[in-house]
């Protein structure tokens, strides 16, 4: 079987434009930029997608995610920036090591989309979250030991428009 191309890059096989490296994390320009600084950041180790990466590795993993979103901002002059993760064939995912895409957001974009385009909202889903909230809450495939702690669910409360917007207000001074 061909070798993960993300391994080579670790290896140093092949190139790759690093802005960022320790011991555990890597984290280059995407080849194929879908806006300036287009990074991702990878765990040196293989795992295949999130759910392979044991727990205690997460923290460097994000802590870069969130270095790195910081610097787009200062040093790239972004306002904002998407953070996304294909997982699985079915997700998109087409490099099977798992990566956090952080893609810079700029000001004179046309349009300044999130979520909607790529996932536009189902109406129909709407009327079945208590449903989908009872199997998320099951135990399911993970052993009971491993089952993460959980508190009872407190019920959602619609944000106003405003609220929303002051939570984005550090990225736009
Ligand atoms: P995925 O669709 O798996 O989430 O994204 C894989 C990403 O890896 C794509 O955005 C693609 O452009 C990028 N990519 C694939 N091969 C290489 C490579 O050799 N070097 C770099 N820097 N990026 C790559
Ligand atoms: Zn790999």
């Amino acid at each position: 079987m061909q070798e993960c191309i993300f391994c080579k890059i670790v290896k140093g096989e092949i190139p790759a434009n690093k802005v960022y490296e320790d011991k555990n994390v890597l984290a280059f320009l995407d080849i194929n930029p879908r806006s300036k600084g287009h990074t991702v950041v990878i765990p040196k180790k293989h795992y295949a997608t999130l759910i392979e990466v044991p727990k205690d590795e997460l923290e460097g993993l994000f802590g870069v995610v969130q270095e790195i979103g910081r610097k787009i901002i200062e040093n790239l002059d972004a306002k904002g920036f998407n953070i996304g993760s294909n997982n699985g064939q079915m997700a998109g995912q087409v490099v099977p090591h798992l990566h956090i895409h952080i893609i810079p957001r700029y000001e004179d974009e046309k349009e300044h989309y999130g979520f909607e385009a790529a996932f536009p909202v189902k109406e129909e889903l709407k009327n079945n979250l208590a449903d989908v909230v009872k199997k998320l809450l099951e135990t399911g495939g993970a052993k009971e030991e491993e089952a993460p702690e959980h508190e009872e669910p407190k019920k959602e409360v619609e944000q106003k428009p405003e609220e929303k917007k002051e939570k984005w207000h550090f990225l736009e001074d």
